[in-house]
């Protein structure tokens, strides 16, 4: 029977969830505010509501209101997304409570998971490795000095409620720490409304390297393998792949990988689609770095990969249909998949940039995938993620999704906004990149500030002679 589903999100991911209820024959109910009255989600929707408020606490983020919707709207069940109310305890508990049901694991596995320290603790019970430090919060500077001292610099402080990079400072030594202490304990504060750090080994050159979950309500959790997301900046990716060229060939670490992540979702009873983090050193060994209890951004490479469509999957288990497949085995991946972030940002600084998009134009080879949010006029606001689209390809081969992209790239044109695409094509034809050897601090090494202020410059010449040829032209 088919329900009526309410997206609590916006942006492209709101689009894919409504693609999704649309194919497997449910109702998209989406929102909007006054502070966007355009959404380009709800062209995709069926129906769509209208959020008091101008701010996202008073929007996306109202509980209440959002309660309200779900009662006058005869709301079946919700999508998350990512972001937002994906990973809040108080929400999933309260459509428990009002018999609606959450897209997304329960409650319980939401709670112990978004808390950096408890799940921490409890991948270390169920003999999943974690990075040497400290195994709950830490109570002041004081204690950190101490675990600190005992594990070695360089040392991370981490928020416990952080996410999205936030909440995070490297200590090269006892003064740095001692130094930063406070302001990290402030930011963590008013970022995520809890104060409370860790403290934890800095591993150097490291991989990040997360596995793909999926589970069903009869205790049954497979893995869709691994994706390395090593390309950062501010400790958020902007390009992923899958599978990861750092595991390779090496099955029995990639089956090892997998299968610990599996293990710590069996742990905490996992219900749905989720993330299992890992860092990895140079010498492969991986430590749990977090769990994120949701969709995730990066998740279109390993639908590449698998043929699985998660999000799909992901209502399907929650409203009580089985899941595509029935063991591990019938999970196979194929070929290579890219993805790169599209960002309303400064190609220089790498800072959010908002502004309006003029006009844009997609000549792409053939198979890419962009998943998007946008229209010519629309307008890039500085209240929500600088990230406007996603640029998704497979190929046979690393190779080949490497030409695809780059060809992808090309044909990718927007105007009236800066965005990253300069970035990627920097990234995307970089010797290291090409050859697959890079770490987390690889944007650091390539330091594109400088080739990205040269192409600009060139672009922008090249620009003013096609338009002095232009008035020539005229004359
Ligand atoms: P992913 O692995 O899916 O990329 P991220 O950590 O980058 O995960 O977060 C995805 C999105 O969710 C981003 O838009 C980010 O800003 C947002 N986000 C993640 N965690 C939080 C949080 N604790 N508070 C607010 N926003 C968050
Ligand atoms: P968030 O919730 O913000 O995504 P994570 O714990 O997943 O926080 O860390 C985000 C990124 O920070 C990682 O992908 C990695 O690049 C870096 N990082 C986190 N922990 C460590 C560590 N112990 N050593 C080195 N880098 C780390
Ligand atoms: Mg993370």
């Amino acid at each position: 029977m088919s329900k009526r589903i309410l997206i609590c999100n916006r942006g492209e991911i709101a689009i894919r969830v409504a693609k999704a209820i649309r194919e497997l024959g449910h109702i998209a109910v989406g929102f909007y505010t006054d502070n966007e009255k355009e959404a380009p989600h709800l062209e995709y929707c069926h129906e769509w509501v209208h959020l008091q408020g101008q701010s996202n606490s008073e929007t996306y983020l109202n509980i209440e209101q959002i309660l309200n919707v779900i009662k006058t709207h005869e709301i079946d069940a919700v999508h998350p997304g990512y972001g937002f109310l994906s990973e809040n305890t108080q929400f999933a508990a309260a459509l428990a409570k009002a018999g609606v049901t959450f897209i997304g694991p329960h409650a319980d596995a939401i709670e112990k998971m978004g808390d950096k320290a408890i799940s921490k603790q409890m991948a270390k019970e169920a003999g999943v490795p974690v990075v040497p430090g400290s195994t709950g919060e830490i109570a002041n500077a004081e204690e950190a000095k101490k675990i600190a001292q005992e594990i070695g610099y360089p040392v991370l402080l981490k928020a416990v409620a952080g996410g999205g990079g936030k909440g995070m400072r490297t200590c090269a030594d006892e003064k740095e720490l001692e130094k930063n202490f406070e302001p990290v304990q402030r930011e963590a504060r008013s970022s995520f409304g809890n104060p409370g750090l860790l403290v934890e080994k800095f591993i150097v050159n490291p991989h990040h390297i997360e596995v793909q979950i999926i589970a069903d309500n009869k205790g049954n959790i497979f893995h869709c393998f691994e994706r390395e997301c090593s390309v950062q900046r501010r400790h958020q990716k902007i390009v992923e792949e899958a599978p990861s060229p750092f595991i390779g060939e090496d099955e029995e670490l990639r089956k090892n990988i997998c299968e610990t992540a599996v293990r710590l979702a069996a742990a905490v009873n996992y219900n749905s689609a989720g993330t299992v983090e890992f860092i990895m050193g140079e010498d492969k060994n991986f430590y749990f770095l977090e769990m994120n209890t949701r969709i995730q951004v990066e998740h279109p490479i390993t639908e590449e990969i698998t043929g699985i469509d998660l999000v799909a999957n992901m209502i399907k288990v929650a409203v009580g249909e089985p899941l595509d497949f029935e063991k591990q085995e019938d999970i196979k991946r194929n070929g290579h998949s890219i993805e790169c972030r599209i960002c309303a940002e400064d190609p220089v600084s790498m800072l959010p940039a908002p502004g309006i998009v003029q006009a844009f134009e997609t000549t792409f080879p053939q198979g890419v995938r962009f998943d998007y949010c946008f229209y010519p006029s629309f307008e890039v606001k500085p209240d929500f993620d600088p990230m406007i689209g996603k640029l998704i390809v497979r190929g046979s081969s690393r190779e080949v999704a490497i030409r695809k992209m780059r060809s992808a790239l090309e044909g990718l044109e927007m105007d009236g906004i800066k965005t990253n695409i300069k970035l990627h094509e920097i990234i995307i034809n970089e010797p290291n990149f090409v050859a697959g050897k890079y770490s987390t601090n690889y944007i650091a090494t390539i330091q594109p500030q400088n080739e990205v202020e040269k192409l600009v410059r060139e672009e922008d010449l090249y620009l003013k002679a096609i338009s002095y040829e232009a008035y020539r032209m005229r004359e």
